[in-house]
């Protein structure tokens, strides 16, 4: 067993807090993708951005026979303004599939076309109750009974539209980023910033150690994955294998936790390449990483993506166990930490 090479935990650590803290829904993610590009180029790796947005480097490699991609994506669920209502308040259109009630109460930021972020906070029409009494509780949260409200003083749609919102304009939910002593991180997004802090902290500590990857290795940070096409574009013709990078839901039915990494052997899309995921679980294994592998019901990811695009690769998926997916999301260092070593077990391996 080749020698473990040593992570920082701390540079994982702070750039998925830094990261988790930089609004990306989807289709508003250039902020989130100029920082990545940063931390890249502090790496020492060269990147560029595709026409749509993605972010792709090239990391040359011992060989160049079969080149591989690493894809993790910056977008996240999110809204965009599709009503400005004539009591002042905002009516959403959702970025991403989740349920409303998991972004009930939450801060929220409007990103204005003229480049304002105006505060808010995402609440039921009918949320007192004192006023409503117990429809409060029984009234089904959609995007009907659901509005912002904005923190300024606006009783009217002419008011809204003075502070210059619009109906396009992008809504990010606050992340509310929490770490603990105990080793836990709590916040919305860990789907899937958990993932590209892991993929940044595996270059690094390759870099740091003076390793190339065993082959020329393209890593491909998407910006449209929460709605369907983010990896269908921005990889090489030369493909051979892609890995997706992405979180690994945990919850009742599932062997996924907050302390491994999880191989992902099917979802939604059907099985991921034979090959590829037992070769990924083989390299966990002998390296003593801890690991699970799963089988998720109502899940998709960028591999599928790029495989429906046409990409004719092995795609295989791994990721960091992530409690709560799509609502107020928390992992633990454990299963980042994993996540990391099985990324650059899987660099390193010929
Ligand atoms: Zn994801």
């Amino acid at each position: 067993m080749a020698k473990k090479i040593s992570i920082d935990e701390t540079y994982l650590q702070d750039t998925l807090i830094q990261l988790l803290n930089i609004p990306s829904p989807t289709g508003y993610t250039e902020a989130a993708i100029q920082f990545t590009q940063s931390k890249l180029e502090e790496l020492g790796l060269t990147s560029g951005q595709t026409p749509k947005g993605t972010l792709v480097a090239e990391w040359p490699g011992r060989t160049n026979d079969k080149p591989r991609g690493l894809t993790a994506h910056i977008d996240t669920l999110g809204a965009m303004v599709s009503e400005i209502k004539q009591n002042g308040r905002l009516k959403l259109s959702q970025l991403g599939g989740y349920a409303w009630n998991s972004i009930e109460g939450e801060g929220c930021l409007i990103l204005t076309s003229s480049g304002r972020s105006i505060r808010g906070s995402v609440l039921l029409t009918k949320a007192s109750g004192h006023i409503h009494g117990e429809k409060v509780g029984t009234t089904p949260r959609d995007g009907d009974t659901m509005e912002v409200r904005i923190d300024e003083r606006s009783l009217t749609m002419g008011e809204t539209e003075d502070l210059g919102i619009s109906v396009g304009d992008f809504v990010a939910f606050d992340p509310r980023v929490e770490s603990s002593p105990s080793g836990f991180i709590r916040s919305r997004h860990l789907d899937d910033k958990a993932g590209i802090a892991c993929l940044l902290a595996a270059a690094q500590a390759m870099i740091g150690a003076d390793k190339k990857p065993s082959q020329r290795t393209i890593l491909h940070i998407s910006n449209y994955e929460e709605v369907g096409h983010g990896a269908a574009a921005g990889l090489p013709g030369d493909l051979f294998e892609l890995v997706a990078i992405d979180m690994a839901p945990v919850g009742e039915g599932q062997t996924s936790d907050e302390f491994h990494v999880t191989i992902c052997a099917k979802d939604k899309g059907g099985p991921y390449h034979h090959k590829l995921t037992r070769r990924l679980e083989e390299l966990a294994r002998s390296a003593e990483i801890p690991y699970k592998i799963d089988v998720y019901p109502f899940y998709g990811s960028d591999g599928e993506a790029y495989w429906r695009a046409g990409g004719d690769v092995r795609v295989a998926l791994l990721g960091p166990g992530i409690d709560a997916s799509h609502s107020y999301e928390r992992t633990h260092v454990d299963s980042l930490r994993a996540t990391t070593q099985l990324i650059i077990a899987y660099l390193q391996s010929p």
